[in-house]
């Protein structure tokens, strides 16, 4: 039986509005990496997690936050399962 998988997707992002999409404060010498969006520019506005056991979660089995990070709801910590993705967050 293959493995478990949770494949966690972005489905939307909005601009960051602290650094207006720069990723940083704009200083031109040595600009700092935006606190908020960590660089990025762009904050997570949507998260889509499929799983292949049950297809699609439902928003209410997991939370995120804007920078991309998912948290899953009533999973038990004894089951095996790899959770796969996103890119961007993996690139890190
Ligand atoms: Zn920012």
């Amino acid at each position: 039986m293959p493995r478990r998988t949770l494949a966690i997707r972005y489905t939307s992002f909005r601009e960051c509005p602290n650094c207006e999409g720069r990723g940083d404060d704009g200083a031109a010498w040595r600009p700092m990496p935006c606190r908020r969006c960590e660089g990025r520019g762009r904050l997570v506005t949507g998260v889509e997690i499929e799983d292949s056991l049950e297809g699609v979660l439902p928003r209410s089995r997991y939370d995120f936050n804007a920078r991309g990070e998912v948290f899953l709801l009533d999973f038990d910590e004894d089951e095996d399962f790899e959770v796969v993705g996103p890119e961007d967050q993996s690139s890190r």
